[in-house]
C-alpha cells in the first residue's frame, strides 16, 4: 500500500507532555479544594474531555467548579509546558528519515500544540500542517479529526499512517480507515508502566504495529508502504 502522509498525534508521541499536564491538573484541582495526586489524575482523567472530568469532580465536591476553572487550568498547563516539556527521544532524527508528508492531529488547542512543538524545536517542521480537535465537531475517539487532517493535506485516508499513543486516538484513526501504529515510548509509558495501556490494548483498538522507540519508525513506515 503506497503511503503519502504520516499523521502524528502530539501529546505522548511528539512531546512528553502527559505527565506535566497531569501534575498541573492535580495542582489546580487541589488548589480549589479537591485534593488529588498527579497519578490519580493520570488514572481518572487522562485522555478524557475537560467537560467530562469537571462534571465528575463537581458531582463529588457537591458544588460547581469556579467559573474560571478551565481558563486557570489551561493557563497553568500551558505555562508549565512552555518551561519544561521535552521532545520524545529521537523524534527529530526519525522525521529526518521519513520521505512522506507529515502533519499533526491533536486533541489539544492550537496554543498548547504550538507551545509544545516550539519548545521541542519541532514547530517549524510541521507548521502550517497542524490540526486541532477544536477545528472539528467531534474529537477522538471519533474519526473526524483524522479525516479533516487528511482532507486538508489532500490525501486519501487509505494512504495515511497515523502514529498514536492512546486508545481513543487509535480508535478514531482506525475508524477513519487509516493504518495505525501504536507508540509506547512516551515518558508516561516508561515511568508509569502499570498505569499505561498494554500493547495488546493498543492492538485491540486497531493498531497494526506497536513500537516503543522512534528510531524504529522510518523502517516500519517503509515496510508498510512497500
Ligand atoms: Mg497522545
Amino acid at each position: 500500500m503506497p503511503i503519502d502522509l504520516i499523521i502524528f498525534d502530539c501529546d505522548g508521541v511528539l512531546v512528553d507532555s502527559e505527565i506535566i499536564s497531569c501534575r498541573m491538573h492535580a495542582k489546580v484541582l487541589t488548589g480549589i479544594g479537591y485534593p488529588i495526586t498527579a497519578d490519580q489524575v493520570f488514572d481518572r482523567f487522562l485522555g478524557r474531555s475537560s467537560a467530562e472530568s469537571n462534571r465528575e469532580v463537581e458531582a463529588e465536591l457537591g458544588r460547581k467548579l469556579p467559573d474560571d476553572f478551565d481558563a486557570r487550568l489551561k493557563r497553568a498547563v500551558i505555562d508549565e509546558l512552555a518551561l519544561s516539556v521535552e521532545s520524545v527521544p529521537h523524534v527529530a532524527a526519525a522525521l529526518d528519515d521519513i520521505r512522506q508528508n507529515i502533519c499533526v492531529a491533536s486533541s489539544g488547542i492550537h496554543e498548547k500544540i504550538r507551545t509544545c512543538l516550539t519548545r521541542a524545536k519541532l514547530y517549524d517542521r510541521f507548521t502550517p500542517h497542524i490540526f486541532s480537535a477544536s477545528q472539528v465537531k467531534r474529537g477522538k475517539p471519533e474519526p473526524d479529526l483524522f479525516l479533516f487532517a487528511a482532507a486538508q493535506m489532500k490525501t486519501l485516508p487509505n494512504r495515511c499512517i497515523v502514529v498514536e499513543d492512546s486508545i481513543p486516538g487509535i480508535t478514531g484513526a482506525t475508524a477513519a480507515g487509516m493504518t495505525v501504529l501504536g507508540f509506547r515510548g512516551g515518558a508516561h509509558y516508561l515511568e508509569k508502566p502499570a498505569r499505561a495501556p498494554t500493547p495488546e490494548a493498543l492492538q485491540d483498538a486497531g493498531a497494526v504495529r506497536v513500537f516503543d522507540d522512534m528510531r524504529q519508525l522510518p523502517a516500519i513506515i517503509e515496510e508498510i508502504s512497500k
